[in-house]
């Protein structure tokens, strides 16, 4: 790609790192910021620098924040004896989206897979069992329907049923092998209310 200009290629290859960005779009969206206004550009690189510096993990749940507690975690209004174990911050924002969900949350940060070599103590699980401690009525378990996802909702089960707590599954109204971020908010309701005890 030694036809553009060094800086360019520097830009086209940074942009290229990015996931879901292949050459094509990391040349066009290179073009694109060149293009922009220099403020414009300011604004964007700076806010890239803001998020990175100022994002850190909730003390509870663990999804991604800019203070010591999530606003889900410090509020009031939610019940904080049910707890939705998912794997992402992206699951967390699906389930978010749906309006309807009153308990709080656990946020993995992966699944387990032995295929790669994901193992449990490569996520939060220790924290979980941690918060498990306290009071608590009900875990429920929405890891995506994925060989992983599932690998991941029976090592849970498995260590959270001895403890006396309720443990459930999202029912499989989420298609299989389907993220729930992609999923919409009936369906994500629907698999909600239909949960199942294991
Ligand atoms: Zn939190």
């Amino acid at each position: 790609m030694d036809y553009y200009s060094s800086k360019i290629t520097a830009l086209i290859e940074e942009l290229g790192r990015l996931p879901g960005i292949g050459t094509k779009s990391a040349q066009r969206l290179a073009f694109h910021i060149i293009n922009l206004p220099e403020e414009q550009v300011a604004r964007l690189s700076q806010s890239i620098i803001d998020a990175k510096k100022n994002v850190r993990y909730c003390n509870e749940c663990f999804t991604l924040t800019d203070k010591e507690l999530c606003p889900i975690c410090s509020s009031q209004k939610r019940n904080h004896n049910i707890i939705m174990v998912v794997e992402t911050t992206r699951d967390l924002a699906a389930y978010e989206r749906t309006g309807k969900y009153e308990g709080v949350y656990h946020v993995l940060h992966g699944a387990i897979s032995p295929m790669l070599g994901i193992g449990p103590n490569d996520i939060r699980l220790k924290e979980l069992m941690l918060r498990l401690q306290g009071e608590v009525d009900e875990v429920i378990i929405a890891t995506n329907s994925s060989l992983e996802g599932e690998a991941t909702a029976m090592y849970i089960s498995k260590l959270v049923k001895p403890a006396g707590i309720r443990v459930t599954r999202i029912a499989s109204g989420v298609p299989v092998g389907g993220d729930l971020e992609c999923t919409d908010e009936v369906t994500l309701l629907r698999a909600l209310e239909g949960r199942i005890e294991l």
